[in-house]
């Protein structure tokens, strides 16, 4: 499945590697389709991280005993995982958190505080998740700094026209989304950060809803910082990454303080550990990191050639399919697109579609998606939205479109 001389894993044995996806709801056999709110799990993760507790279970990084080496290796061995997965530099760029919104949290509360002044400005684009908002617009009522917006277009994607006046002197960072999870929309990247090196400032790239889809090179891309949460993609909830361009990382003050983050600790002054550790105070989630590790294993024996060609499938079947209901709206029609489908059915709630669809057991997820601001540019309160994993099928769409059309005719 992964290039021409690996044979195409099938249908049934990807499923068979994802236990959930084995049940029915209600009657109904379950048809998953939130996977940019969460993935699922395949079984070699819940192993790893079952075998973290079955062996290995042990405080990291101080002690001398063999169980507390062998869960330092292996934690430190998943940071070497996502340092290769990212195509950073250094390992110690990589530091974890506790998913994406800490990530940006730690951004916004070390270099933010630190290095930003009165006046200065932050730009981020009107289709962030709040995530990528609520940090900043925090830090700007303490600092005194200013929000500024990139606009979005009414095919989903950013005006880059508007850029040449959004972005100047003043401004001091561009945190943007490389991927919208309310839209599905791959961004041009490459446009912002060009600007953002014309005029000095930082890069935060928001890589959510983008690392499950493709691969990310951080060094080509040229952010300084670049978040995700392992739940999207395929590991568990309560642990993501921040990589921080080396450089930055060393020159950030710490945020929380603790064990783990210092060099030493003293009533006459403390000093502190070098990066990652001095971003990592307390005891980390051990757990979360090993299955983030096996989790990468995965994507990669699956391989993204694999992965895209899967997602393009459903997205293009399912988006031909939706598109011949009456009155259904797609919100986000970009050429570049990951597999996430939002829309509207006229005259009808989306909780209500939700709902509906959910009593023939297909989950998709309905609501603002933590995107208000983009919703109040097109005039809506939020929408349905369906999205794919490699592990759904055609049939699995087959089975969504006519469980639409059936509400759809139920609620009309
Ligand atoms: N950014 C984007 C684009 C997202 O889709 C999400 C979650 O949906 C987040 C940030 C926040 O991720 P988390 O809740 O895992 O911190």
């Amino acid at each position: 499945m992964t290039s021409t001389d690996t044979p195409r894993i099938t249908d049934a044995e990807l499923r068979a590697q994802f236990p959930l996806l084995h049940q029915k709801l209600g009657r109904y056999d379950l048809v998953y389709l939130d996977n940019a709110a969460t993935t699922q799990k395949p079984q070699s993760v819940i192993d790893a991280i079952a075998h973290y507790y079955t062996r290995d279970n042990a405080n990291i990084h101080r002690g001398v005993h063999q169980i507390a080496t062998r869960a330092t290796e292996a934690f430190e061995a998943s940071r070497e995982k996502v340092q290769r997965f990212l195509n950073a530099a250094h390992k110690e760029e990589i530091v974890f958190t506790s998913g994406t919104t800490d990530a940006i949290n730690l951004v916004a509360q070390t270099w933010g505080r630190a290095d930003l002044m009165p006046g200065d400005e932050i730009v981020v684009s009107e289709m962030e998740h709040h995530s990528n908002i609520v940090p900043w617009q925090m830090l700007a009522q303490e600092k005194g700094a200013v929000i500024k917006v990139i606009p979005v277009t009414a095919t989903g994607e950013w005006n880059i026209e508007a850029l040449d006046a959004l972005i100047g002197s003043r401004t001091k960072l561009i945190a943007v989304n490389h991927v919208s999870n309310a839209l599905g929309t791959i961004n041009p990247l490459h446009e912002v950060v060009s600007r953002a090196r014309e005029v000095g400032a930082c890069v935060l790239l928001d890589g959510a809803q983008a690392v499950s889809h493709f691969p990310v090179d951080v060094q080509a891309l040229d952010c300084d910082f670049y978040c995700f949460s392992a739940h999207k993609l395929y590991g568990p909830t309560g642990i993501g990454v921040l990589y921080g361009r080396r450089q930055l990382l060393e020159t950030m003050p710490p945020w929380r303080g603790g064990g783990e983050m210092i060099d030493r600790v003293s009533f006459s002054g403390t000093t502190y550990n070098k990066p990652p550790y001095k971003f990592e105070a307390g005891t980390p989630h051990i757990e979360g990191v090993i299955g983030l590790g096996a989790a990468v294993d995965f994507v990669q024996s699956l391989g993204w050639d694999a992965i895209h060609q899967r997602e393009n499938e459903l997205l293009h079947a399912a988006t031909e399919r939706l598109l011949r209901i009456d009155g259904l709206k797609i919100y986000g029609t970009s050429s570049r697109k990951v597999g996430v489908i939002s829309f509207l059915a006229e005259g009808i709630h989306p909780y209500d579609l939700g709902t509906l669809l959910d009593n023939q057991g297909i989950a998709v997820r309905t609501g603002h998606h933590c995107t208000q601001p983009l919703w109040e540019r097109f005039g809506i309160p939020g929408t349905v939205r369906a999205s794919f994993a490699p592990y759904n099928t055609i049939q699995e769409v087959d089975t969504f479109v006519s469980a639409l059309e059936k509400s759809i005719d139920m609620l009309r």
